[in-house]
Formats: structure tokens, sequence, C-alpha cells
């Protein structure tokens, strides 16, 4: 067994790493009263924080060597306060003669990043010594080689964090940043944080026997179905939850994952991890946190951060319109925990697992999860929802997967469109809108597009600006966007750096006027607005939720225009089994749906069209070059032993793990049913 720093205790540990920092970093030059860790963190603070701009490239080589984020602060001098007010008295003295008041250190700020830069707001926060500084470039503000940050940090001695300023305003994204500032919030997160450092930073039961673990997958929800998607990976030290979905489209009854097992006590779970934003992995996530039982979940909640965003609208979205039985929390609550993670950063989220997320291709912030376990003992990848999409001519949102895992042993892998001819093309599919929407512009009948308000939305804007971009279809058909979607798409342009190279440079350029709005009109949830676009004689587009027909403003939409047979209703996404999405596109063409609070009948005569291509999930053709692809690096680290398949209809389940059996030299391909263990090694 190799020697490694981690010894014993937490404490223990913060002491071996305090002499390796000390090292690096001279406590008296720098001005250091302590160090502390906060979940995978360790924070420095200092009376002059302005000096260590001179040891940034220190500071970045120490957090490789530690393998933890370290971060700058000022102490809470509130804090301080309580135990000895002397103390923080001549603290305060210090850090006030060592930086610049804000009124000189925002003039200072301002010289130093250039105009084009567009900084919109400058925050100073005293409590930590840090300025936030948002701008809609901010790049410019860090500067090549981050020269511009350290600037600051050593002319002002206040700590830069810059966040991207949204090019199209979204009243989500403030809320949140906001949210993230309130006292009561931080203080929650600190002793949350402090919980997950003392927490991980204990030497593994692996670690201190010697003693080889486990590794077991418990499929909780979302195998051989689709929706309610839930695995508890557990090892000796380890309880993660990985998503905690609901079935949109089932009874109350077989809405939620099997929680109600002996395997499964909340109070249990180290941590939770998110693939990403969409209901089906996160929806449970409200009852897990409204107390239904003895125990609530205090733990950390890890994904990224456009995934936090977007699950903060589609929780509001759902709790607005939801008429299920079961105690739900605030969305906030669970803002509160979670720990976000970029692509590529590996974390320690237990005292035996270390996570990293790569990106997935599915919606924005997709990821998918690796987790590396017991010091190179086992490593098991989730796919989340993936797309592997590297064939298309047409521009796309994302980038395709991305699974640059350094080792694997084992993949759970989803199977949407594991069936053998559950193939189409991404171009076809955007030329078949086009056709579509000439058709109905001739006609002078309106496109109706049921889109889910994260993903397939901005794919289908996306593909209506290119086609009109290329004069692929005519230039006075207004599009019109209902429901959330114009949020979602706002949060989308907030995250240029997650977005395919096409869409961010559109973004970088163009910036909020990347959706005309002229073209673009926002109906935004506005009941009159929604009735004087039914009422308006001519062709229009419009894309609207919910993507299944379970609700939203749609019906609304079917109920006024399902009978007019000039208009098209046009399918762009996958209908769950049991949604009425997925009745209409089987022939149904009675329906019954609530308007105004009452059920009513309609009878559609509009055409019903459904466009293959536009899917955020990988097609059969896709899942086998992703299997492909990974299984060539057999060499370089990947050496899969195990392949677990859900997140599909049965027969398609079985279809792909066939085809692993026969093509992908593995132990063993395994389809199991809700409620069973696998265990991995
Ligand atoms: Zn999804
Ligand atoms: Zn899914």
């Amino acid at each position: 067994m190799s020697m490694n720093i981690r010894a014993g205790t937490a404490r223990d540990y913060l002491e071996s790493i305090s002499k390796e920092i000390y090292s690096v970093l001279p406590k008296d030059i720098l001005n250091i009263v302590d160090l502390d860790l906060f979940g995978a963190e360790v924070v420095i603070y200092t009376l002059s924080p302005g000096k260590f701009a001179d040891y940034y490239d220190k500071i970045r080589e120490l957090a490789k060597k530690l393998k933890k984020r370290i971060t700058i602060r000022t102490p809470n001098l509130e804090e301080i306060a309580r135990k000895n007010a002397e103390e923080a008295k001549r603290f305060e003295e210090i850090i006030n003669k060592n930086r610049r008041p804000p009124s000189e250190a925002e003039k200072v700020i301002k010289e130093i990043i250039p105009e084009e830069a567009g900084i919109k707001k400058i925050v100073f926060d005293k409590t930590s010594g840090r300025v936030y500084i948002e701008a809609v470039k901010p790049g410019v503000v860090i500067g090549k080689g981050h020269t511009n940050k350290i600037k600051i940090l050593k002319e002002t001695g206040w700590i830069p964090e810059i966040k991207r300023y949204p090019p199209i305003p979204s009243p989500i994204i403030w809320e949140i940043r906001e949210f993230y500032m309130d006292r009561g919030v931080d203080d929650f997160r600190t002793k949350m944080l402090k919980r997950i450092a003392y927490k991980i930073n204990i030497q593994s039961t692996w670690m201190i026997t010697g003693q080889k673990t486990w590794v077991r997958i418990t499929a909780l929800g979302g195998y051989q179905e689709v929706g309610r998607n839930c695995h508890l990976l557990t090892t000796k030290d380890s309880r993660v939850l990985v998503d905690c979905g609901i079935s949109l489209g089932a009874s109350p009854r077989d809405m939620f994952p099997e929680l109600k097992i002996p395997e499964f006590n909340l109070e249990e779970i180290d941590a939770i991890v998110l693939t990403h934003a969409h209901l089906d992995h996160t929806g449970a996530l409200l009852y897990l946190l409204s107390g239904y039982s003895e125990h609530k979940y205090d733990g950390p909640i890890y994904c990224t951060e456009p995934t936090r965003d977007l699950l903060y609208l589609l929780l509001e979205d759902y709790i607005s319109l939801s008429r299920d039985p079961f105690p739900q929390a605030r969305p906030e609550e669970i803002l509160k925990r979670v720990i976000t993670v970029d692509y590529g950063t590996t974390l320690d989220i237990t005292p035996d697992i270390r996570m990293t997320f790569y990106n997935a291709g599915h919606i924005l912030g997709s990821a998918m999860v690796h987790f590396h376990i017991g010091e190179g003992f086992y490593n098991v990848a989730f796919t989340g929802d993936f797309k592997y999409d590297k064939k298309s001519r047409i521009p796309r949102l994302l980038p395709p997967a991305d699974p640059a895992f350094p080792r694997l042993e084992a993949l759970v892998m989803e199977a949407t469109y594991g069936g053998k001819r559950d193939t189409a093309s991404f171009d076809d599919a955007v030329n078949k809108l086009g056709d579509i929407i000439r058709t109905a512009y001739r006609k002078r009948g309106k496109v109706i597009i049921p889109a889910f308000v994260v993903g397939r939305s901005q794919d289908v804007m996306f593909a209506i600006r290119y086609l009109r971009d290329n004069k692929l279809i005519p230039e006075d058909i207004p599009i019109y966007i209902d429901g959330s979607i114009w949020e979602a798409t706002a949060i989308h342009t907030s995250y240029p750096e997650y977005l395919s190279k096409y869409v961010r440079d559109l973004i970088y350029e163009e910036g909020e006027k990347i959706f005309d709005k002229d073209v673009f009109i926002n109906v935004g949830k506005d009941k009159n607005k929604r009735l004087d676009v039914i009422s308006e004689s001519g062709p229009a587009v419009i894309i609207t939720t919910s993507g299944m027909l379970n609700g939203g403003p749609v019906l609304e939409y079917l109920y006024y225009l399902g009978r007019d047979e000039n208009n098209i209703l046009v399918f762009v996404g996958y209908q769950a089994e049991g949604t009425l999405g997925r009745r209409i596109q089987d022939g149904a063409r009675t329906i019954t749906i609530p308007i105004d609070g009452k059920l009513t009948t309609v009878d559609l005569r509009l055409d019903i069209e459904t466009v293959e291509g536009f899917s955020g999930h990988a097609y059969r053709d896709q899942l086998e070059n992703f299997l492909l692809d990974l299984n060539a690096r057999r060499n370089l680290g990947i050496k899969l032993q195990n392949v677990i398949v859900h997140h599909g209809e049965p027969k398609k389940i079985e279809s792909i793990a066939k085809w692993v059996e026969r093509n992908i030299r593995v132990k063993n391909v395994r389809t199991p049913d809700n409620l069973e263990t696998v265990r991995l090694i």
C-alpha cells in the first residue's frame, strides 16, 4: 500500500497539510491567521489578501498537489468578536490598512478592466473580503493568464470573484445569486461544509485496515422503465445517491423511486449527485427534503452550475402545476445544499469516493458522473442521459458527450433509444421541420411544437434560427415562445462555455440580440397574450410546454387551434408511455383535457407530425459508437468488466444489452429490475 498524506482524523489531516501549506506560503509575510476545511476546500484566512497576488502560481501548484481547492478569505470578524472582541478589533484595523475602501477600490477596478468587458455590477462583501464583479465578458475581466484578476487582488486588497452577466435578462439567475448572499443561507452552508470536511477527510476503512472494500449499486428507480431515476451506490464507507427523479406519466403510487426499503436510510446518505436537471432525475428531491420521515436530508447535493439553475426553474414550475398529494419542500431547500462542480474537476465526496463530472451532451449542464473508489480500487461511471452525435452537419446547441474517464471498470448506461431501429438524423429533422413550417405558411396555419422547458425547446429555437439565417423558411413568420422556455433560454445564454462552439460564438457576438425580439416573441405564461396569439390570423410557430402534454399552455393551444385542419401539431421529443402525447402519437384523436379547471373534450382535426432527430438521447448507433470508442481505449485505463443498462423500455434495454454481449468484451452485461442490487466487485 502506498503512503498517503491522509491519516487518522480530519484534524490530523488539517495539521498535516498545514505544514505543507506553510512551507510554500509564509505565514508571517502573508498574514495568515487560520486554516480550515470546508467540504473539499481548504480556506486560508488572511489579514492581507493583496499579498497573495505574488503567490498565485504557488497556490495553484499546491492545490494540484493536495487535490483540494484553495480559497483565500478574510476572517469573519463578527464570529471572532463573539469570542474575543479585542482581537476582532485588531484584525479589523489591519485588514482596513491592507485594502482600499470600497469606493476607491471600485475606481481602481474600473481602471484595470478594459471597457469592452462590460462591467454591470460590483459588490463588496466585507465578511469574506471578496468583491463580486458581474460583466458581460468575464473572460476580459479575468485577463490573459489571470493578469487582471491578480492585479485587482494586488492593488485593491479585495479578492475578486467574477461572474457572467446574463446576456438575456434572467430573473431566476439573479434570484439565485441573491439567495446565496443571504446570511442565514451562508450560515447553513458553512455548517454543512464543515460537516462534510470532517467526514471526507477521515481515513477510509480501506486505508486503515488495508482490506478491500466492495462496490454495489441498488436499483431504486428507472430500471426496465423510463422515469423516476434513482441509483444507490454503496461501498464499505459510503452511501451515495445518484439522481432522484419522478415518473411524470405515472399514477401517484408509482411516481417515486422505491425509497421505502431497508437499505435506504436517508440519514445515512453521504451525498446526492445529480446528472442533470430533468425531473425524471430530480423531481423526488422535494419529497426527500420535505421531512416526510423523521429525518431530513441535510447533506450536500452535487451538480453543475447550470444544472442548479435549471433545476430551480423546473421545480418552481413543477410545484405550481402539480396536484400530487405528497409533501414538498421549497426549491430553496435544494439550493441551500447544492455544491456546484465543473466538468473535469475532481472532488472527494466521501472518505473513499472521488467524483468527476464529464459533459454528457444531453441538456445544458448535463453530466456523466465518474466515481473513483478507494484510491485506485475501482471505477464506475453513470452516463445519465446522454447524446453522442458526431455526425450532424447543421450546428447543434451542445457538443457531444465527452467520456474522458481516465479509468473505468463499470458503466451504468441509459438506453432510451436502445432498439435496433432507433436511429434518426438531426440534419434530416431540421430540414423536415423546415418543410412543415413552409407547409403551414402556405396554408396560413399555425405550427404547435410541444417541448420540454429545457433541452428540446432551445434545440428547436436554434434550428429555427438556422432555417431563417439560411432562408429556408419565410422571414415573416413569427415564433411564439410560451411557458418557462424563454427563462430557460436566458439561462442557456449565461453559460456559453457549456454550449457548442457555434452557439457560444453567436452569444459572444450578438449577446441579447441572439434571438431577434421582433421574430421570437415571448408569451411568458401570460394568458391574455396567449389568447391574442390564438386569435391572430395568419401563420405562426408556437413552441410551448409541456413536452409530453401533461399540462401547461400547450393544452390551451390544442383546445383553441386543434380543430382547424390547417394547423399542425409537431412532436419533437420523446413521449413516455402513459402521457397524452403518447396517446395522440398512437392515434387518439378525441382527447379530454382540463381547460379553465374543467375537463373538456376536443376532437383533433389538425395535422399531427413526429419529427425524429431532435432527441437529446443517444440513438442506437450513437450508443454503439459510444461503447466502441470507450472500448478502443482498452489499453488506456478503460477495462470494462460490467455494463448495466437502464432508462429504457424493457425491449430496448434487452436489444442493446444483447449487442453489448456480442460486441464488447465485458464479463457481465446486466439489465436489473428496480429493487435489485448488483455487486460490482
Ligand atoms: Zn433527461
Ligand atoms: Zn432521463
